[in-house]
């Protein structure tokens, strides 16, 4: 009265990797079986706290280990949850495990055999790694729910597998191995018993091995032990077990505290940002247990959403046990602990920054973003956070060198009042911009934002310790009594373009940019540079477009103010030719010019888009006649605004449509 059934296509790929594998590790098979036994043995005892209608409720919750070195099989059973025909069907029929598929997908990617069993260690295939050690498996398992039978499930890891009625007088599951030829030491008690202990060691649940009477693994739960009987092995350990990370964490806190709340914590901040693609642990949230039962395996209620990097297990003493996962939520405790726990996370970060600046920097450099993100989304913690912020800056201009705002606050020169920034793509692009030039020869510090989160960071920081943050770009700001300037002598040798001739350019500049500029005026500041953009007003828009371009979605270029040097030597040319009456070429400089401007701001939609205008530029400069330049070809990349839609204050681009220019037609 057997149903077969066919496994999914996916699955046929994975066992057909899992049986023809020569993977030395393959005993990590037994780290996922337990963990599953573990799993199901938790969710049974939940059930337990919540429905008090389970079969046999009086059964000691443990997985026993019965290796049989003759027959050549290995059985591991559980007291678990058990599964039911239609539980077997789906669970061991699909694949629900993320690992797996990863694993699937790397393995597509792979050209050989030999990268897989390179790779096959680090992927949590789950149930399906018996496979590597069996010739066939059968699991034989009882559901809690009282009215259903026992049922077995069967395959031999090819195509099909099983489900039929089976025997089996209590709650919980048997997983039967047929151990393959190669795989018999898994039969023999002392192999297992060394695999546990490195293992498993901290699965709450005891372990047995065949008739013994004590328990292979020590069934710690860490976090309630001191700290000081812990060491630091120990730590790295439960920390790969939790996350089934490769790396240890960059750091970890034990907490334990007794008044107004009573829990136990223990909190990693993982090795790096970069989420292990293979990691089981995908979700984020805290693990948690009520007085050593867990409650729930992802919590994302006991961190504000900025701190969901951090990883680890909060136990209460304080949670009702009986209350279902729904209504955990809800309790005053959950708001409790989620003040205490954010509240000592980050005054160990605090702490970090200022006794191992250097082990913090490293935490900042994967996790800084997280906490930008809170300055902006969490202001009940900006205090806080704003002390954890840590910037490059043009006092060095070296992308090794961190700064805090309060170094930079400790640093302003004569008369500063304003905590100066620059918003850029990259450090590099940004070292180079136009705006620094009066702060470099002011001698006024200027801090680097250059990390994509930086500009949401912004929105929520506008205020340091009394002192206003300001973008260099703003357009009325204004130095002259701040700092001293350097080399002012140089200015003077350069003599600006005539008023008049200056007037005439700028009106040209306006006819050939339209709406695409707010004005067009003379710059103060400006040094090197033949022109920069500013900014008229500080409002969130020029940060939304930012933030929209990351998140690639529709965003609307901002319109600032063109700022002409009137002293460089390229504005005088242009004036000059203006003059000539050849002013073919003004035209397209003017473009190139106010195209570089974006480019250097870092918000030019589409750089590629200029290579034909520099081409026709280049042919001019190596001497090709303007007659033989097709010059009304260069149209400008970032096409006018339409004014019949009303589109003033800026031109829409679609990031999805290759940041194409919009047209008025
Ligand atoms: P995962 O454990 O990540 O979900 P697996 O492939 O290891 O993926 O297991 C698939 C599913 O089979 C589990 O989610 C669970 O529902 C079920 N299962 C596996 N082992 C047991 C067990 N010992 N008792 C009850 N259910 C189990």
């Amino acid at each position: 009265m057997s149903e077969t059934f066919a496994f999914k296509a996916e699955i046929k790929q994975l066992l057909d990797i899992l049986v023809h594998s020569l993977y030395t590790e393959r005993e990590i098979f037994l780290r996922e079986l337990i963990s599953n036994a573990s799993d199901a043995l938790n969710r049974v005892q939940f059930e337990q706290l919540t429905n008090h209608d389970v079969l046999d409720p009086e059964a000691e919750l443990k997985i026993t280990l019965t290796p049989d070195e003759e027959a050549g099989t290995l059985t591991i059973s559980d007291t678990g949850i058990g599964m039911t025909a239609a539980d077997m069907e789906q669970n061991l029929g699909v694949i629900a495990h993320s690992g797996a598929k990863a694993f699937i997908d790397a393995m597509r990617e792979a050209k050989n055999g030999k990268s897989a069993q390179d790779v096959i260690g680090q992927f949590g295939v789950g149930f399906y790694s018996v496979f590597m050690v069996a010739d066939k498996v059968r699991v034989v398992s009882r559901s809690y729910q009282k009215d259903e039978r026992a049922w077995a499930w069967e395959s031999g890891g090819d195509d099909t597998f099983t489900i039929e009625e089976a025997e089996r007088d209590q709650r919980g599951t048997d997983i039967i191995i047929y151990l393959k030829e190669d795989a018999k030491e898994f039969a023999q008690e002392y192999t297992l018993k060394d695999i546990i202990r490195r293992h498993s060691d901290y699965i709450a649940f005891p372990i047995y091995i065949g008739e013994e009477e004590e328990p292979s693994n020590k069934q710690i739960a860490l976090w309630r032990q001191n700290p000081k009987d812990i060491t630091e092995e120990q730590y790295q350990d439960f920390y790969k077990m939790l996350t089934f990370d490769f790396e240890g964490p960059q750091h970890h806190m034990h907490i334990r505290a007794d008044v107004p709340l009573q829990f136990y914590a223990l909190l990693f901040i993982p090795g790096s940002a970069e989420q292990n693609m293979f990691s089981q642990r995908k979700e984020p949230g805290l693990k948690l247990y009520a007085r050593k039962v867990l409650i729930q395996e992802y919590c994302t209620d006991l961190l504000p959403e900025y701190l969901q990097f951090v990883q680890g297990v909060v136990d209460s003493e304080d949670l009702p046990l009986s209350v279902s996962r729904e209504s955990v939520q809800a309790t005053r405790v959950m708001a409790n602990l989620k003040k205490t726990l954010t509240t000592r996370v980050l005054s160990e970060l605090k702490r970090m920054a200022k006794n191992d600046t250097e082990k913090y920097i490293e935490v900042f450099e994967s996790f800084g973003r997280f906490l930008k993100q809170g300055v902006t989304v969490s202001p009940e913690d900006r205090s806080d956070l704003e002390k954890l912020l840590y910037f490059n800056s043009t006092r060095d201009d070296d992308r090794d060198q961190w700064h805090t705002l309060q170094d930079y606050v400790d640093r302003m020169v004569e008369n500063q009042d304003d905590i100066y920034y620059i918003i850029g793509d990259d450090f590099h692009s940004a070292r180079r911009s136009p705006h620094l030039e009066p702060f470099r020869r002011r001698g006024i510090e200027v801090l680097y934002f250059t990390d994509p989160l930086d500009s949401f960071m912004v929105m929520g920081l506008t205020e340091y310790d009394g002192h206003k943050l300001r973008n260099v770009d703003e357009a009325d700001i204004d130095l002259t009594d701040i700092g001293q300037a350097q080399d002012e002598a140089d200015d003077a040798e350069q003599e600006p373009v005539a008023e008049g001739d200056f007037g005439t350019l700028v009106a040209r500049f306006k006819a050939v940019l339209g709406d695409r500029v707010k004005d067009v005026r003379e710059s103060k500041s400006l040094v090197g540079s033949a022109a920069r953009l500013v900014s008229g007003d500080s409002s969130s828009n020029r940060n939304m477009f930012r933030i929209n371009r990351l998140l690639d979605k529709e965003y609307e270029l901002p319109v600032k103010t063109l700022e002409l040097n009137p002293r460089h030597p390229l504005i005088h040319n242009l004036t000059g030719m203006l003059g000539s009456g050849d002013p073919r070429m003004v035209d397209v400089v003017i473009e190139q010019l106010f195209e570089t401007a974006l480019l250097q701001d870092g918000i030019h939609p589409d750089p590629a888009a200029m290579s034909d205008r520099l081409l026709v530029l280049m042919q001019a400069a190596t001497g090709t006649p303007l007659d033989r330049l097709n010059l009304n070809a260069v149209t400008p990349v970032v096409a006018p605004a339409a004014e019949d839609e009303g589109v003033v204050e800026g031109v829409v681009v679609d990031a999805d449509d290759d940041a194409e220019a919009t047209d008025d037609d």
